[in-house]
């Protein structure tokens, strides 16, 4: 670290660089991102053109987006935040709640985003390991609660390895939870939920927790990754404090039309997302056969828990023009992709089976 031109945060500096899903070749699958196959909905794309003004400054808080998702979860617009992406409100909330000495806690593995946010807010880490399905453990992430902790995220479902958490078991979780303490319930994957005992962020913001801040994204189901929105909804007083940390007019005007125009296009998403639901389950079921424990798959992902062979079974994927991503001496996680991708996938799985 002394090659440092200036003095760097220690803790900075030794943060690993984020690394993106590879880049695919011509003839190959990029799965290593969740991202979504598909071109972006109808009439998205004329909603990007007709966005004009680029020498002026976006609204500043996305107003007729925030107005259209206030209106579908039920509450006034001040309930709702948008930002260049969820990621961005992530690190907004650990700023706005932690500082030095406190703690933000989350369950491991889980969103690779999550370990840098108490390093970058100056606080403390601390994870709870997943349970032996791949899921959250709520009774162990309640064990390690203390007076230092500040903010809690739960993801559901779990990137990168599936599973939801149950309605039930959030509920139970939130009861042993001090109501100050920030809970934040990740949901960039709800759209591809098919498990009816998941736990639904609108839900639980209508039972009235405000110690609760739900957060969804463009980027996956609606397939905006590119142009970057995030939302969150929950208590006024917290969006405030994230909004304040956050960096002003990122959300631009292509960005907000291009997220009303796929709102307005919801028949075609409802479409897009049961198609890849159901290549999901297929695809899950056909690794199980081929002697995977696949974990229940509940994103637009599926999970092969490859532990210290992870980089070998990646580097076999790549080989047959499939992109994945490895996480060493962890698993893969494989996105649902387009539908020539599955026949591959199960192929080159069931040669490198454990
Ligand atoms: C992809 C993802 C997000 C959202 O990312 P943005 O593109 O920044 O909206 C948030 N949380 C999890 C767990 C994700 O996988």
């Amino acid at each position: 670290m002394t090659d440092l031109p200036v003095r760097i945060r220690p803790e900075i500096a030794a943060l690993p660089a984020y690394r993106q899903g590879k880049q695919a070749g011509a003839d190959a699958f990029k799965l290593s991102s969740n991202e979504n196959p598909f071109d972006p909905l109808p009439g998205v794309v004329e909603a990007v053109q007709r966005a004009h003004g680029f020498n002026r400054y976006p609204d500043a808080t996305a107003s007729r987006l925030r107005a259209r998702l206030a209106e579908r979860f039920g509450v006034t617009d001040d309930h709702v935040h948008i930002a260049a992406g969820s990621v961005s409100i992530l690190f907004q909330l650990a700023q706005a709640t932690s500082g030095h000495g406190d703690e933000i806690l989350f369950s491991w593995r889980s969103f690779e985003a999550y370990p840098s946010l108490p390093v970058v807010a100056g606080a403390h880490g601390v994870t709870v390991p997943n349970d032996a399905a791949g899921g959250h453990d709520l009774d162990a992430m309640a064990d390690a609660v203390t007076d230092r902790t500040r903010m809690i995220i739960v993801c559901s479902p779990n990137n990168p390895t599936g599973p939801i958490v149950t309605q039930e078991g959030f509920d139970a979780f939130l009861t042993r939870v001090p109501a100050d303490i920030l809970v934040v319930l990740d949901e960039a994957y709800a759209e591809f939920v098919t498990d009816p005992a998941a736990v639904d962020g609108a839900r639980v913001l209508a039972a009235g927790h405000p110690n609760v801040v739900v957060l969804r994204t463009f980027s996956k189901a609606y397939g905006l990754a590119g142009l970057r929105v995030g939302y969150a909804v929950g208590d006024p007083r917290i969006l405030g404090a994230a909004r304040s940390t956050g960096i002003p007019l990122s959300v631009t005007a292509a960005a907000e039309e291009a997220a009303l125009a796929s709102l307005d296009a919801e028949d075609e998403l409802k479409v897009r997302v049961a198609e890849l639901a159901i290549r999901r389950d297929e695809l899950a079921t056909r690794l199980r056969g081929a002697g995977w424990e696949v974990p229940l798959a509940q994103g637009n992902f599926v999970w092969l828990p490859a532990g210290d062979r992870a980089l070998e079974v990646a580097a076999a994927f790549e080989e047959a023009g499939l992109i994945v991503r490895p996480f060493a001496g962890d698993g893969v996680r494989i996105s649902i992709g387009e539908a020539e991708s599955v026949d591959r996938i199960v192929e080159v799985a069931a040669r490198v089976a454990p």
